[in-house]
């Protein structure tokens, strides 16, 4: 989206990235963004990052501006910016429930709230990650008994090292991939370690690129995604995003990725004003 000339995860001369999924990476003279998203882009694209702290007041071209940990993956923020006639806080990819290797969310108050919907629909309603952990072991825990390797398929960056964090805490070795071992390295630099990574590990980890691969799997292979059979997810579903909408109070909500225009509908009809917006979306022309 673009804010007159600031880009929130959109290309702009100075720019917003609230996380490192390549989804969401921006080009720009200055990219502001966490110092861990900074390091996690930097794997696999250059730029210069202007390193931004939680919660500490900075300027984005002449708007003031503040970071929240947004509880996604590691690093991952939502951006509060001063406008002249009020406040608006855009959420990036988020999550209400607290994650093992990402910082937990918060959300202020702001007039206008720009919310992601890539679950924003009720029949997308995930067990908390808790309940999901314990699914997770089990299946493990099942196969390994049964002499079988299990496999699972996870996003290489976020998930790969959420999963590996909870095999660590239950003891259980993995075997990531060399893209997966690279992002936990840097986790490791912000403290997240991992003390179960060897060559010859209990679990393998596989990149997850579609839920298509669902179909063709043996029973001990699982996807742990939002979309495949294990919800361990590291996105809001529909009832974490409306306690998001409870926590920011905003007057006017847009909605943006995934199912927007459903959750705009669903918001609409419970008397929120709210509209779906493209990501490439001029904001402050709405706005004004
Ligand atoms: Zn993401």
């Amino acid at each position: 989206m673009m804010l007159r000339n600031i880009g929130l995860d959109s290309s702009a001369r100075f720019a917003f990235q609230s996380h490192a999924h390549t989804d969401h990476f921006v080009s720009g003279e200055v990219i502001f963004a966490t110092k861990a998203t900074k390091y996690l882009s930097h794997l696999r694209k250059g730029g210069f990052y202007r390193e931004v702290e939680f919660a500490k007041t900075f300027y984005i071209g002449d708007f003031k501006a503040k970071l929240y940990p947004a509880g996604h993956m590691l690093g991952s923020a939502g951006i509060k910016l001063w406008l002249e006639n009020g406040t608006l806080f855009y959420t990036g990819d988020t999550k209400w429930f607290k994650l093992r290797t990402a910082e937990k969310s918060r959300f202020p108050k702001a007039d206008v709230l720009i919310i992601e919907a890539t679950f924003g629909v009720p029949s997308f309603t995930f067990p908390s990650p808790r309940e999901a952990e314990k699914k997770l072991v089990a299946f493990v825990e099942e196969a390994l008994d049964r002499g079988k390797r299990p496999t699972l398929y996870v996003n290489q960056m976020g998930k790969a090292q959420e999963v590996m964090k909870i095999l660590d805490v239950h003891g259980i070795t993995v075997r990531p991939s060399r893209e997966m071992l690279k992002v936990a390295r840097v986790y490791s630099k912000f403290g997240v370690k991992f003390g179960n990574i060897t060559h010859e590990g209990d679990v393998v980890l596989r990149s997850y690129r579609s839920p298509k691969v669902e179909n063709s799997l043996s029973p001990w292979e699982l996807t742990v995604s939002g979309f495949g059979r294990l919800k361990l997810s590291n996105h809001a579903d529909f009832w974490e995003l409306m306690k998001i909408i409870e926590k920011v109070k905003p007057e006017r909500i847009f909605t943006v990725y995934g199912f927007s225009r459903e959750f705009s509908r669903i918001l609409t009809g419970l008397g929120y004003e709210a509209h779906p917006i493209d990501k490439d979306s001029d904001i402050y022309g709405l706005l004004f």
